[in-house]
């Protein structure tokens, strides 16, 4: 009898020896995925290929993961960064899906209390609007009821008054009253790295940068690896895998292309935009969910002195690693905010930063980008090629499970007396997330602070630390003589090096994009802080990372369109 484990020992033990996960262990985590066979090659380092390598390394599989640009570089930085109850799916009645993302929606929170917040969301209800009274007060009531919703977060429902005192900003005409609950808030590209991190430190393999090219195939036409391109150092490499998971997100059906097997199904992108305002200019006090004049649904969200906006939805052809913010999406989004908050009368000029995302959605035929089902679906091609599509952030967990349980059931059929465990994701958490539960989070951020003042943080710098990495600031605390160093040389401040050498040593940072876009969100959420900081980041990753000239210049660069593309939209 043979388990997942004992399948593969030269690469357990490469994976054993090779723990770390920072820029400079690329190369050493390609040559370990190239040392011998996977039982399981990922291609997509967003949260569905995270959450597959988390699920399978956790059963014993080996797995690896390569990630063509930055792990979350695709659609999971460009999310609305909801961990969703999935209100939108009672209203298009798809009751099963309700009830599953809502319990799900509780796993990721418990799981990664540090990623995940609880927020009173606002659903204000107007004369004329789509949401009536009474069928909002029983839609959520039905709401709280399948998505198994915590006694202390169930649905209230407000007066015109009580609504208005919750959001003053909010337009008064027609007011009905409001349903409040709540939604959580997380940071997608963060939640991705955090289950990677984890997938990682359970002996999965994960490198970014690095492309599959073409599939490989055995005398019988069944998959089994990639060619793949490590496209930093340039090199290509082969990897042998019993089973190839294709978590491509948009570029399904790419991957599905090189395989032959783009047929029946297909996906369909929409492009989804948001725009980041000041505080000061969009003094949002409540999270709120609203209808346009068109019948769409859109998030108004305030965040860290901030108040973000979105989004759009709208059928997308262009480039997939690309997708901007045009002047439509802007102009129509500044429209829709303006008509809920009438007296702020904000103007394009009033844009701080923005992002748009594509939506990887199955195909439908006649229905419109918002009607189309967010739905997951898994393909099986004739080569045995397992192809992950659609699905949210949120079920993220559930989805991992469905296709690793695919391939074991595949892996059992081959040899009947192979045994391995169930999924155990359900109770593992995330990287930071040892916190000792999600009610204890306030009072380990407390203990954090406490503990960061031994290490030279100050109160505000040690809280932030500790609510952005959860359990691992007790790492980034250990090693503050050595950030601080690295402050002192090239002029950071305390937090920010640290943050720096955290991302470079155990996140895999490679280039300045990947951290002030991905690992930190700045941005999105402090671009000030992006142009003020960009030129030390640069120098001290430079020094760190051994750059050339050319990579230090082509990452300025891409950072440089990164900015633009945030505050200057394309025509069109
Ligand atoms: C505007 C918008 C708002 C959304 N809001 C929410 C929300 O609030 N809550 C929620 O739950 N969900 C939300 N979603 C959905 C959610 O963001 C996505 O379902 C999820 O991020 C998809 O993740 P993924 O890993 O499948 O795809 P991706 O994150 O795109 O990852 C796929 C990865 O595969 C890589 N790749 C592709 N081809 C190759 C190759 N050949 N070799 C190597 N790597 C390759 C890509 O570079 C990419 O990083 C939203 C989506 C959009 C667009």
């Amino acid at each position: 009898m043979t388990t997942g484990t004992e399948n593969n020992g030269n690469i357990e033990n490469s994976v054993t020896a090779g723990k770390g996960f920072g820029a400079a262990d690329r190369g050493s985590m390609l040559n370990a995925m190239t040392a011998g066979q996977l039982d399981v090659l990922v291609i997509g380092g967003g949260i569905t290929g995270a959450g597959i390598a988390l699920d399978a390394a956790s059963r014993g599989l080996t797995v690896g993961v390569v990630e063509m640009q930055d792990f979350a570089a695709g659609t999971s930085s460009r999310s609305t960064k909801l961990v969703h109850g999935g209100l939108r799916y009672l209203k298009q009645l798809e009751i099963g899906v309700v009830a599953e993302v809502g319990k799900e929606r509780a796993i990721v929170y418990e799981n990664g209390p540090h990623v995940t917040t609880p927020e009173w969301m606002l659903l204000p209800l107007y004369k004329g609007g789509t949401f009536g009274k009474l069928s909002t007060s029983i839609g959520l009531r039905v709401y709280d009821f399948l998505a198994g919703v915590k006694r202390g977060e169930r649905r209230k429902m407000l007066s015109p008054g009580d609504t208005l005192a919750k959001e003053p900003l909010l337009k008064r005409d027609g007011l009905k009253g409001g349903g409040y609950y709540v939604e959580y808030r997380t940071d997608d590209a963060r939640l991705t790295i955090e289950v990677m991190k984890k997938a990682v430190e359970t002996g999965a393999l994960a490198v970014n940068y690095v492309k599959a090219e073409k599939l490989r195939y055995d005398e019988n036409g069944t998959v089994c690896g990639a060619e793949v391109r490590d496209l930093i150092g340039g090199a290509a490499h082969g990897i042998s895998a019993k089973y190839v998971i294709n978590a491509a997100g948009p570029w399904v059906d790419d991957v599905r292309e090189m395989d032959g097997s783009k047929r029946g199904k297909t996906l369909r992108l929409t492009k989804g935009v948001h725009l980041v305002f000041d505080g000061g200019r969009f003094p949002l006090r409540q999270a709120v969910y609203f209808d346009t004049p068109d019948g769409r649904m859109v998030f108004a969200i305030p965040r860290e002195g901030k108040t973000y906006f979105g989004t759009t939805d709208t059928n997308y052809a262009g480039d997939t690693a690309h997708p901007v913010t045009t002047v439509q999406d802007r102009d129509y989004l500044l429209a829709a905010a303006n008509g809920m908050f009438p007296q702020l009368a904000l103007t394009a000029d009033d844009v701080e930063s923005s992002w748009a995302g594509l939506r990887p959605l199955i195909q439908q035929e006649g229905k419109s980008p918002s009607e189309v089902s967010r739905r997951d679906e898994l393909f099986v091609s004739e080569s045995g090629l397992l192809s992950i599509a659609g699905g949210k952030l949120t079920g993220y967990r559930k989805m991992a499970e469905t296709v690793v349980g695919k391939v074991v059931s595949l892996m059992r059929s081959a040899d009947q007396s192979w045994t391995i465990g169930p999924s155990m994701t359900q109770h593992i958490t995330m990287s930071g997330g040892d916190v000792g539960g999600s009610e204890q989070f306030e009072s380990f951020v407390s203990e954090a602070v406490r503990t960061g003042a031994e290490h030279g943080f100050g109160k505000e710098d040690a809280a932030f630390l500790a609510r952005r990495y959860g359990s691992n600031v007790r790492s980034i605390f250990e090693d503050a003589e050595l950030s601080g160093k690295l402050g002192d040389k090239f002029g950071l401040t305390p937090k920010l090096a640290a943050m720096l050498r955290y991302a470079i040593k155990y996140e895999m940072a490679a280039t300045p994009s990947d951290f002030f876009v991905r690992r930190t969100g700045d941005l999105f959420f402090r671009i000030a802080e992006v142009r003020k900081w960009k030129e030390p980041v640069i120098r001290a990753m430079e020094a760190e990372l051994g750059w050339s000239g050319e990579q230090k210049n082509r990452y300025s660069a891409e950072l440089d369109v990164y900015i633009r593309e945030a505050v200057t939209p394309a025509e069109g």
